[in-house]
């Protein structure tokens, strides 16, 4: 059929530029997290690139939280919120969610693209002449949403103020506007000068969004991410996170006014027309971020875990990109030595990180991107970088100097 022949054409397209995306069958192994099992070549490995950052997939709280649920309610939600679905836990996690990042409401969505694509999509969509102020490297899911609502969109550059601050003054100043960035960017790992954002759109009374996907769990005294952080949840319209990051279940929010949750809940299709959250997901997040509300323990062993490994990577000159966060990529350039990279790592020492290709980084910058856990350990690390430090000298990379 002429499809068939479209589709395999695409997908040698895909090979050819080694843009294929191959995954890897893991079986993740309760209480031994980073290892996993690796179907593909029948052996434990290490996992070095999860965003389960913290673990919280396989806490002791949260596996028992879900264990529970499910035994009290069974499987699944049973509907949409509207129609049979809302469970008190989808009510409690929203309580907990708001107080979090201390908002007066919440609103649960299956996955934080989801909560992206909808609320920016309805909120642009449903304010007359609602103008959208968009960073440069902002994910895909925030900018699917302003696409969706058709609203004017205008780019800013990367984390730059005054450039904001510069689009802003060219716009009519009472149409409503929506400046949406992110706290920490997943794929550079640079953090958001969140405060003299909120100091620009508030010039301009323009509403902020923020998206704190890689954030919440992480980074400040409960959790709440880098507006927590740096103190300035109180200044943004919107935040909005995952449940399956840091927090290492599934599921999207948002936080913010009242109105604007109950706004969203009554007028978002993303929200309206997809069944809830099983009850189950509810219990294990919602164990998740009380946990990580009070206890600060596995913030403090990550951050010193990050730092490690930074320091060893180092010591063999290999080349990581600076920045604030969690996030340690090494940029190969190339996406097939950078796939050849990952096999041989994956095949000679059971490390596994997978290469990571256009179009999730631009072309030219294709890399390794890796994420180590406060339970990777100090052999841990040794191990991957002196298997990294060999495909660098087989591959004849750059070293650092
Ligand atoms: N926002 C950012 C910045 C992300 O990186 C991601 C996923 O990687 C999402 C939103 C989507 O979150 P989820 O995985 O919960 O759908």
């Amino acid at each position: 059929m002429w499809y068939e022949t479209f589709f395999r054409a695409q997908l040698a397209d895909l090979k050819r530029d080694g843009n294929y995306r191959y995954f890897a069958e893991l079986e993740r192994i309760a209480g031994r997290f980073p290892r996993a099992f690796h179907h593909g070549i029948g052996r434990e490995v290490t996992v070095w690139c999860s965003n389960d950052y913290l673990g919280m997939g396989q806490h002791p709280a949260v596996i028992t939280a879900m264990r529970d649920a499910v035994e009290k309610h069974g499987a699944g939600a049973g509907g949409t919120r509207n129609i049979s679905g809302t469970s008190p836990l989808h009510v409690e996690l929203e309580r907990e969610l708001a107080a979090l990042h201390g908002k007066e409401a919440a609103l649960l969505f299956t996955s934080g693209y989801m909560s992206n694509w909808a609320t920016i999509g309805t909120l642009a969509a449903k304010m007359p002449g609602c103008v959208v102020l968009s960073d440069a490297a902002n994910h895909a899911s925030m900018i699917e949403g302003m696409r969706h609502s058709r609203a004017p969109k205008h780019v800013f550059a990367h984390n730059d103020p005054d450039d904001l601050d510069r689009v802003l003054s060219s716009l009519p100043p009472d149409a409503p506007k929506i400046v949406a960035f992110e706290s920490v960017y997943s794929m550079d790992g640079d953090v958001a000068p969140l405060s003299a954002l909120c100091d620009v759109a508030e010039k301009h009374k323009a509403m902020t969004y923020l998206d704190e996907v890689h954030g919440v769990g992480l980074y400040g005294a409960q959790g709440g991410g880098i507006s927590d952080r740096d103190g300035v949840s109180d200044r943004l319209t919107v935040i909005e996170g995952t449940l399956a990051k840091g927090y290492g279940v599934v599921g999207g929010y948002i936080a913010g006014s009242a109105a604007l949750c109950d706004f969203v809940r009554s007028f978002a299709s993303g929200f309206i027309f997809s069944s809830a959250l099983p009850p189950a997901i509810a219990a294990a997040a919602l164990a998740s971020v009380r946990h990580l509300r009070q206890s600060g323990e596995e913030r403090t062993q990550h951050r010193e875990r990050v730092a490690t490994l930074r320091r060893r990577l180092d010591e063999e000159g290999l080349p990581h990109l600076r920045n604030p966060s969690h996030i340690v990529p090494l940029i190969v350039g190339d996406p097939v030595r950078c796939r050849e990279i990952s096999e041989q790592l994956l095949s000679r020492h059971g490390v596994y990180v997978q290469p990571i290709n256009y179009p999730t980084v631009p072309r030219g910058t294709e890399r390794l991107r890796l994420t180590a856990t406060p339970l990777h350990s100090a052999a841990d690390i040794d191990h991957l970088v002196s298997a990294l430090s060999e495909a660098w000298s087989d591959f004849s990379l750059a070293r650092a100097a």
